[in-house]
């Protein structure tokens, strides 16, 4: 082995070490990005098996001890490719945002036991290269198989350049499985150029893309509550900027507070009280078009907007949302079952003037005349 291709194999390591780090510090800053750190270790792994396979084994020959030769590019191939494995793991991770399926574990198995059983078989260093390309294409091609459906901005171009590169690392592995032999691959200072430029961009790709998703979720972070998934005040006004003239024209309001609120924290404990407003949000959620808006505004009390159908239109949903509600049976953990009632206040905006700072008063004003009506009702702004 030449000193350059082993300089070029040793500043590879380096390189992953670095891209580790990138990797680590992205995934730190935004714990919820998923897949990230996966990708950083599995590409160290299987960098490092890459190199044990190409520069120990031909060391060890060189140096003449066949049996280590031997042995170590078994090892280096098995590390190899559970790296590998973990590539196409990180991009499930990453793209599906949730953990690997049974039959997805199979792969990552295989990945394992192709190298292996070649070993235990008493397959010879090309058998092994063969098998190690093979686990190479296995994940290339499921790798892609996930990017592809990364089509939106800001993800597309480098999901669509990682595609690339998967397909050009199969055509490069896939053509040195028939006729293997030492001179055309592993040492051969072009191959190893091409192959590791492709990878360079592989990862170059993957930083952007989680890059991409951590300011994704910081922004998410920065908009919406965390405990009800509703839009905050922030993420509400940021919504609303964005509404065209014409539907902002016909903007309704309607302001909702639970009812006795704070005697359900009292009986049930603040858990509970927390549980019933998540139960609540998801209950509004599933009930609205998607089109609607819906904010928590503080503690207990909410809000949504809607830009059709005017005051009739505000009515019924409201109407619907109360009677939804009293409906809602809850029982926590701790046994006994809870029900909770809303008040719903109903403004829309009848003068072009109007902000929605007026209209969200105006809506606040009917929500205190359905509580002093008795609650659990729905009252309109006049
Ligand atoms: P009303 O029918 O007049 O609205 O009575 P209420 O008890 O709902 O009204 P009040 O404003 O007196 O009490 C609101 C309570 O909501 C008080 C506060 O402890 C509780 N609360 C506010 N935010 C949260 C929260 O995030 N979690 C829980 N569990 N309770 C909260
Ligand atoms: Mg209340
Ligand atoms: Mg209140």
């Amino acid at each position: 082995m030449s000193a350059s291709v082993l300089l070029t194999l040793l500043s590879d390591c380096l390189l992953a070490v670095v891209l580790f780090v990138l990797f680590w510090y992205v995934a730190r800053l935004s714990r919820q990005v998923q897949g990230i750190l996966t990708w950083g270790s599995a590409h160290l792994v299987y960098t490092l098996g890459a190199t044990i396979f190409d520069a120990g084994t031909s060391m060890a020959e060189e140096s003449g001890l066949p049996a280590a030769a031997r042995a170590t590019a078994h090892i280096g191939s098995i590390i190899l490719c559970l790296g590998m494995a973990g590539l196409g793991w990180a991009i499930v991770l990453f793209v599906r945002r949730r953990p690997l399926h049974r039959a997805e574990f199979a792969i990552i198995f295989l990945a394992g036991a192709i190298p292996l059983a070649t070993w235990l078989l008493g397959g010879n260093w090309n058998a092994q290269s063969v098998a190690l390309n093979l686990v190479e294409l296995l994940v290339l091609v499921w790798m892609c198989w996930h990017l592809r459906d990364l089509h939106e901005d800001p993800y597309r171009l480098p999901a669509r350049m990682m595609m690339v590169g998967c397909v050009l690392l199969a055509i490069l592995y896939g053509s040195v499985i028939p006729g293997w032999s030492l001179s055309q691959f592993g040492f051969d200072e072009i191959w190893v150029n091409v192959d590791l430029s492709i990878w360079f961009m592989l990862n170059f790709c993957m930083l952007m893309l989680s890059s991409f998703r951590a300011a994704e979720s910081l922004k998410l972070s920065a908009m919406f509550d965390p405990l009800t998934g509703a839009l905050n005040r922030r993420g509400l006004n940021a919504e609303l900027a964005t509404l065209p003239e014409r539907r902002e024209a016909g903007l309704s309001v309607i302001a909702i507070d639970l009812d006795h609120f704070k005697a359900i924290n009292d009986f049930h404990g603040h858990d509970t009280g927390d549980r019933v407003l998540q139960r609540f949000s998801d209950l509004v959620r599933a009930n609205l078009r998607d089109d609607a808006l819906f904010a928590r505004m503080g503690g207990e009390e909410f809000a949504i907007v809607i830009t059709e159908g005017g005051m009739e239109a505000a009515r019924r949903l409201a109407e619907r949302v109360r009677a939804l509600v009293q409906k809602m049976e809850f029982t926590p953990s701790s046994g006994r079952p809870v029900r909770v009632t809303v008040s719903l206040g109903v403004a829309t905006r009848r003068d072009p003037e109007q902000t929605f700072a007026d209209l969200m008063r105006s809506a606040d004003e009917a929500l205190y005349a359905a509580k002093h009506a008795g609650r659990n009702r729905v009252a309109l702004f006049d």
